[in-house]
């Protein structure tokens, strides 16, 4: 997407730039066009997610027959034991010593789909950021995987697509990436217990909410294998990404119930980084599209990002523009003639890849810049027809200033920006808040952008 820059913003661009250059004659002064440049560290990411390895690892995982949560886990070959050795030990090989891999492990109670009390064991590896390494971005796919019968622990549930797919993403990315410096950290993590419950995922998000960890965004990729439909039509160019608006929480927090007051319920957390995502993430791999879906999920489905939006954080689900059904959660079997199952010979590698780039430009380019504007408040005192926003200072020591971005009440994209410098305060003239959405993103020197933070109300 391109950001129509009104003429008149260089002007107070210039004269902003004027008033603080001799104060703060360090900070480059970044313009617009470097913000919308592609980043080469970005681009050398992208570029080097390989199709072909992706493809390797979700044969090596259809290889242990059954990912099952329950499946058996001493074997070297077969079942979610050797699985997860073999996740754990490629991430330790190509990590090159920078992401730090563990086992995260809890035992499960006998439940709805858990029959006997089981280990459930996520494999996160982590990569430190190195300037503000307590901000955190997670992306995710789970490893397990499940045959018609969700109990059924032994039958051969290939999973190519739901998700080994997701897992061999999260794994491609965690080893291109481990190579390159961020200032925020990522935790790559394949989670297990999908299909029983989000265990996995619900275990490890609710340590983070104890901790208090921030985490600044998290994506699931859950089926993200194929590009063909169960009619037979390709859309190998699309990706949806689920995102929510308001969450469905029993008790709404004074600040949603705010959001929701100012008519800011496409201006939730989940939507901005959405917003974002599909921004940085169409820059980065042409020709592809990132189909925003204003949902939490698809009907009768779940995901892994349902227990981090639970716990209040940001978070979103890749899944492929059109499911076959006759190819998830189904014994492999021919029926009339049609062969159903999971199988890999339904996956289409060059596709995942490209979902995996898109994945991958979103949270380096996260990773690289600022923390989203925090405090930022829509100036409500007075009856006017320009718009006045105040926030607080950055703490980044590369922080070149901030964006005001805004559009219509009815667009879900931003439609216009303008660059303030090192301010705390900036008046939009001519654009009234009442007419428009506004969002504050803070600019590093290098042009990085953070995701936008919506104003609340404020004297
Ligand atoms: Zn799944």
């Amino acid at each position: 997407m391109t950001l129509r820059l009104p003429i008149p913003s260089v002007l107070l661009l210039s004269s902003l730039l004027a008033a603080t250059c001799d104060a703060d004659a360090q900070t480059k002064v970044v313009q617009e066009a470097d913000i919308t440049a592609k980043k080469p560290q970005i681009e050398q990411i992208v570029n080097e997610i390989s199709a072909n390895r992706i493809d390797a690892y979700i044969r090596k995982l259809v290889s242990f027959q059954t990912r099952h949560t329950m499946s058996d886990t001493t074997s070297d070959t077969v079942g979610i034991g050797a699985a997860r050795r073999w996740i754990k030990q490629e991430l330790e090989r190509c990590g090159a010593g920078q992401l730090d891999v563990k086992f995260d492990s809890h035992i499960a109670p006998v439940g709805r789909r858990i029959s006997r009390p089981t280990e459930i064991v996520n494999v996160v590896a982590t990569l430190k950021g190195h300037t503000d390494s307590d901000r955190y971005y997670v992306v995710s796919g789970h490893y397990d995987s499940r045959a018609t019968d969700v109990m059924d622990a032994t039958s051969f549930a290939p999973g190519a697509n739901d998700d080994a797919s997701g897992t061999a993403a999260v794994m491609e990315m965690a080893c291109v990436m481990a190579k390159h410096r961020f200032d925020a950290s990522i935790v790559f993590m394949t989670v297990a217990a999908e299909e029983q419950g989000l265990y996995g995922a619900t275990h490890w998000a609710q340590q983070a909410r104890e901790k208090n960890l921030n985490i600044a965004g998290m994506f699931t990729n859950d089926i993200i294998g194929s590009s063909r439909s169960e009619h037979g039509e390709i859309d190998n160019k699309t990706v949806r990404l689920f995102a929510e608006g308001v969450p469905a929480l029993k008790e709404l927090p004074e600040t949603t119930r705010t959001l929701i007051a100012t008519g800011g319920e496409s201006d939730s957390l989940s939507r901005q980084l959405a917003r974002h995502v599909k921004e940085i993430g169409e820059r980065y791999v042409p020709g592809f599209t990132v189909s925003i879906v204003h949902r939490r999920d698809r009907y009768l489905r779940g995901g892994d990002h349902i227990p981090f939006l639970e716990r209040g954080y940001a978070a979103l689900r890749f899944t492929e523009p059109n499911e076959d059904f006759n190819h998830q959660h189904q014994d492999v079997r021919v029926e009339n003639g049609v062969q159903m199952g999971d199988l890999p010979e339904f996956v289409d590698p060059d596709y995942t890849a490209n979902v995996t780039r898109i994945n991958a430009a979103a949270l380096a380019s996260l990773a690289l810049a600022p923390a989203a504007p925090s405090g930022v408040r829509v100036r409500t005192a007075q009856l006017e027809n320009d718009t006045s926003l105040i926030w607080n200072a950055n703490k980044e020591h590369d922080l070149a200033g901030y964006r005001i971005v805004w559009r219509e009440t009815t667009s879900s994209v931003w439609q216009g920006s303008i660059l303030t410098g090192k301010v705390n305060a900036y008046t939009v003239k001519g654009k009234s808040k009442d007419n428009y959405f506004f969002g504050v993103q803070a600019i590093d020197q290098d042009g990085n952008v953070s995701v936008a933070t919506y104003p609340l109300p404020g004297q």
